[in-house]
């Protein structure tokens, strides 16, 4: 039996997966990671690529390693401190190449993906004896063979768990492609429509319209509005998170909207609606403002009808309209249901918010932690980013590694 197995080989994956080595007594086989991809961080290089980020919204000091200022020294050894990008009022940020290089020193300096398990998990049970769980798995190796883990503890670090937001009036519509869910930027197009209003609308509409190749159009049911960052960043202090958060009650509409409230979801850093306003100066780019009514696909051209009833049409229509709520995720229902564990508003998991353990019903702790943007409910606005990783495996950590070997009672 593993001591904790982790759900999940993202950015919060990776991170827990090293702070379990650093800072408890858990030795390297009794921990694993079990992600469906062929090597850690594979599903966030693949949306980076996807919408063609080449910088990080985040600082220098968020990344996928253990010591803060480790991504710089890695810069500075390298003569790459001119990848740490000023930005007016705020911390330098990485290029996208740098983050990844360092990630992958990380993995390779730690040997981490020797503790990678290819599958996907698709249910968690209790074991028979109430000492530990069961990842019901199958493997990504095409076989699709399946393998029963049992573990001690448990980390989901699922991020969003891969389900996108499809606007109803995209629906049966086959051509119409969610920028994260199979488009690829290097296919051709003459005309190209972008739906959305956020930072990965604006970043791969401003990058299609430089290649000079084709015409863009991004369609934003909103003004595009400028933020730094993706919340104030106070809500990386603990104290903040403490004050301001965790003095409503643990899975209440009140968190949810606090949450919601304090994101700068949908919004563009400045730097990127500069270039946004160049493309569209240059005359590759164009912006409309409105909601689509309706798509139709005629003879392989794509048409979009506005509410204003104005009317878009283009060779192809990416959807760059962000995530489906992770709260409301099949999987995530499937666990909280076999293992009798409390949700809250929208379904949000009701944690302990000293541990990051899920409640459950009975008002008992499990051993199944969580971390990303599903424990947005305790860690706070930046639960889902790279901040957020950090705060969480400070607090799981310790927690886990309290429960190293003790005994577990039986249910
Ligand atoms: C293009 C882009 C740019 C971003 N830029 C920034 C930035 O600059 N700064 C910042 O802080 N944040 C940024 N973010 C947010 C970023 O996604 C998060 O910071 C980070 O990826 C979240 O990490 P995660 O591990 O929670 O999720 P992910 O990176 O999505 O990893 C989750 C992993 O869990 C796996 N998984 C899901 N379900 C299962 C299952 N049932 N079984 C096994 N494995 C499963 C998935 O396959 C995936 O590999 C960006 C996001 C995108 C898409």
């Amino acid at each position: 039996m593993f001591e904790c197995a982790i759900v999940g080989g993202g950015i919060h994956g990776t991170y827990v997966c090293q702070r379990l080595l650093e800072d408890t007594t858990l030795e390297r086989d009794e921990v694993l990671v079990v992600d469906p991809h062929e090597r850690l961080l594979e599903s966030f290089r693949r949306k980076a690529r996807a919408c063609e980020m080449d910088e990080l919204r985040s600082t220098f000091v968020h990344h996928v390693g253990t010591e803060p200022f480790g991504l710089e020294s890695f810069a500075e050894g390298r003569g790459r401190t001119d990848e740490l990008l000023p930005t007016p009022g705020y911390p330098q940020r990485p290029t996208l190449s740098l983050f990844l290089d360092y990630a992958d020193y990380v993995i390779e300096g730690n040997d981490l993906d020797s503790l990678h398990r290819q599958a996907s998990v698709d249910a968690i049970c209790r074991t028979e004896h109430g000492d530990g769980l069961v990842l019901e798995t199958t493997a990504a190796d095409g076989a699709g063979s399946s393998e029963a883990i049992r573990t001690r503890n448990c980390v989901l670090a699922i991020g969003h768990g891969g389900r996108y937001r499809k606007p109803a009036w995209a629906d049966g519509v086959d051509s119409i492609t969610h920028v994260w869910d199979g488009f690829d930027p290097e296919t051709p197009a003459e005309e190209t429509i972008v739906v959305g209003g956020g930072i990965t609308a604006a970043q791969l509409a401003t990058c299609l319209a430089e290649r000079e190749r084709e015409a863009v159009t991004l369609c934003s049911r909103h003004e595009l509005e400028t933020a730094t960052s993706e919340a104030d960043p106070r809500w990386i202090n603990w104290n903040h998170i403490e004050n301001h958060l965790h003095r409503q009650p643990a899975g209440s509409q009140d968190r949810y909207e606090i949450v919601r409230t304090a994101r700068n979801d949908a919004t563009v850093p400045q730097t990127l609606l500069e270039r946004l306003e160049s493309a569209v100066d240059d005359g590759p780019l164009s912006i409309r403002y409105g909601d689509v009514r309706s798509a139709r696909d005629v003879d392989g051209q794509m048409r979009l009808l506005l509410e204003t009833g104005g009317c878009l049409s283009a060779d192809r229509v990416v959807l760059a309209t962000g995530f489906a709520p992770v709260f409301e995720h099949p999987f995530v229902d499937r666990v909280a249901d076999e293992l009798d564990l409390e949700r809250g508003y929208r379904g949000m998991p009701v944690l302990d918010d000293e541990t990051l353990a899920w409640s459950r019903t009975d008002g008992g702790e499990s051993s199944l932690f969580v971390t990303g943007v599903l424990a947005a409910g305790t860690i706070g606005p930046f639960a889902g980013n790279i901040a957020g990783a950090r705060r969480a495996a400070d607090r799981l950590t310790d927690a886990i590694a309290a429960s190293d070997r003790l005994p577990l009672a039986a249910d």
